[in-house]
């Protein structure tokens, strides 16, 4: 079937960007660079270089880091990643300034790009993370196909299938109960249907998510054949969540 969208037959076709990133600097982390390298494609990892919520032994360590950052962007992610919001101002700015300093003092680069553990945090510590000399920080706020504003950049899909996607999913399958329960099953369904639109209809594509969820859910044939459909596209602009900057808000 060769069916002609408006987008097709215009000259000036939909600007299409696709990120994606990668949270909290896990052992597994390496893995999954392994496959975005792969298919060629960026990934910005956001790293609590001193997480509270692994095991020692489970935290990427510092010559992980480094070679990480040879081939993506490492953005901040806290030094601990504590809940922001259950933090004083002091404590918090206190968390997200080490946290820069502990990843830069490893890589030997500056880190510009921040995410706010679990997605939490104050319109207070949107400022502090911008005094922190952070330019860009990424939400988890997902089924979004424009990057939104700068400090609170949202994202299209989250390499985990959710369950209050449910009504999401009925509203994309436009009311066909067969394809909203495979959306609403299979988040690499969710993840190819909004990479086909975003195709059509132009924006950013921002997939994110975590190397340890993806192996305790058994993920990876998920992630990869996700990988597969948005590589390589000539159409795409593939871009590190840095680079986004100059198309937020
Ligand atoms: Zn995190």
């Amino acid at each position: 079937m060769n069916t002609t969208t408006s987008a097709d037959s215009s000259t000036d076709r939909p600007r299409v960007t696709v990120t994606t990133s990668w949270d909290d600097g896990h052992v597994l982390d390496p893995r999954l660079a392994a496959l975005l390298s792969r298919y060629r494609l960026p990934g910005t990892f956001y790293i609590a270089p001193r997480n509270l919520e692994f095991a020692p032994a489970d935290r990427l360590p510092a010559a992980g880091i480094r070679e990480l950052a040879e081939q993506f962007e490492i953005g901040g992610h806290t030094l601990t990643h504590r809940r922001l919001p259950q933090l004083s101002d002091a404590a918090a700015a206190e968390e997200i300034r080490t946290g820069r300093i502990e990843l830069e003092d490893i890589i030997g680069r500056p880190v510009t790009s921040f995410c706010y553990p679990r997605g939490e945090y104050t319109p207070e510590q949107v400022q502090l993370v911008e005094q922190a000399g952070f330019t860009l920080a990424r939400t988890v706020r997902r089924s979004s196909l424009a990057p939104g504003r700068a400090l609170e950049l949202g994202t299209t899909v989250n390499a985990y299938a959710h369950r209050v996607d449910g009504p999401l999913a009925l509203r994309l399958a436009a009311g066909r109960p067969w394809r909203a329960a495979r959306l609403f099953l299979a988040w690499d369904e969710l993840a190819i249907h909004w990479f086909d639109r975003c195709l059509r209809e132009g924006g950013v594509f921002h997939l994110w998510g975590h190397s340890w969820e993806v192996e305790a859910r058994g993920d990876w044939w998920r992630l990869e054949r996700v990988l597969a459909h948005i590589a390589f596209r000539p159409q795409v602009a593939y871009r590190t969540n840095r680079e986004l900057l100059q198309l937020a808000a």
